[in-house]
């Protein structure tokens, strides 16, 4: 792939055919290099939780050891294996959201819905560490998608939203309609990022250096908003951040609004 053509003096339309194979290969090679780092990320990121694994289970059989101390040592165990298991269902979930979608598993997803039921699954969590969750303005609105792929993006940013705000913190959920859009906000008054970090959100493994000091102890894959923007693109639409350091992030979700159902689409509806 490092080979490029060299046509030159034979003709304007050779020249242009040599350039475009040319600017082609280098999309190719960029790409390659993207899928190799990509690889060699998440082999690492599999590694360590599998290394703390193997060296629990060491500990636990190279001497004699109390119950408690074994129970303290398959604790950790079990939670390394939590660890593995949500890395590699995001890395799944990735390649699964980055293949071509199949117009088929498009449908009419509620927004109102999809808010009710994200604040509902994360009311406890929120609850758990201090955090008021709660749905702003929610406008009536509905988008042409796949259901599962949508809550996956909110719940992504839910469980951020909650994981980065610290205790007496807010998140807040709002859907705005802005014909022909639907705005999905979600807000919090968190640990937030800086400029420079922004930047860099969307990329696969990345996490934010303010996020792992103001929030110690939060884990996470870095894989998260990579799967939300991956939905957001097939779908149409768009993804953008704005944060300020210890005084929150916005992350704003534009996508079209579904065409209105006709007459007879409501009629089918209604008679199931
Ligand atoms: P992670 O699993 O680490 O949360 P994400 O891809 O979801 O991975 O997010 C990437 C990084 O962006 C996080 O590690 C964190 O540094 C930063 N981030 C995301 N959401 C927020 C937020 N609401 N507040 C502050 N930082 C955030």
């Amino acid at each position: 792939l490092d080979e490029r053509l060299s046509i030159r003096g034979t003709g304007d339309e050779l020249d242009l055919l040599a350039e475009t194979i040319n600017s082609l290969l280098d999309r190719i090679a960029a790409y390659i290099n993207v899928k190799r780092d990509f690889l060699a990320n998440a082999a690492h990121e599999l590694r360590t939780p599998l290394a703390a694994i193997r060296s629990s289970v060491e500990v636990a059989l190279n001497a004699e050891r109390s119950s408690a101390e074994y129970e303290d040592l398959m604790v950790d165990v079990i939670e390394e294996c939590g660890a593995l298991e949500t890395l590699v269902n995001q890395l799944l979930l990735l390649s699964e959201t980055e293949a071509e979608l199949p117009a088929a598993k498009f449908e009419r997803v509620d927004l109102n819905d999809l808010v009710m039921k994200g604040v509902d699954m994360f009311s406890g969590v929120a609850e758990a560490r201090g955090v008021k969750l709660r749905a702003g303005r929610v406008d009536d609105a509905a988008v042409t998608g796949h259901r599962v792929h949508l809550r996956q993006v909110l719940n992504n940013l839910l469980d951020n939203a909650v994981k980065y705000t610290p205790s007496g913190g807010e998140v807040t959920v709002e859907v705005i309609v802005d014909e022909p859009f639907v705005r999905l906000k979600v807000i919090d008054t968190g640990a937030g990022m800086t400029a420079e970090e922004q930047q860099h959100i969307f990329q696969r493994f990345f996490r934010a250096e303010s996020a792992r000091t103001r929030s110690p102890g939060v884990g996470g894959t870095g894989l998260g908003l990579s799967i939300c923007q991956s939905v957001v693109h097939n779908h149409g639409g768009e993804i953008h951040c704005k944060s300020f350091i210890d005084r929150g992030t916005t992350f704003t979700v534009t996508l079209p609004l579904a065409e209105e159902p006709s007459g007879l689409d409501k009629l089918f509806e209604a008679n199931g």
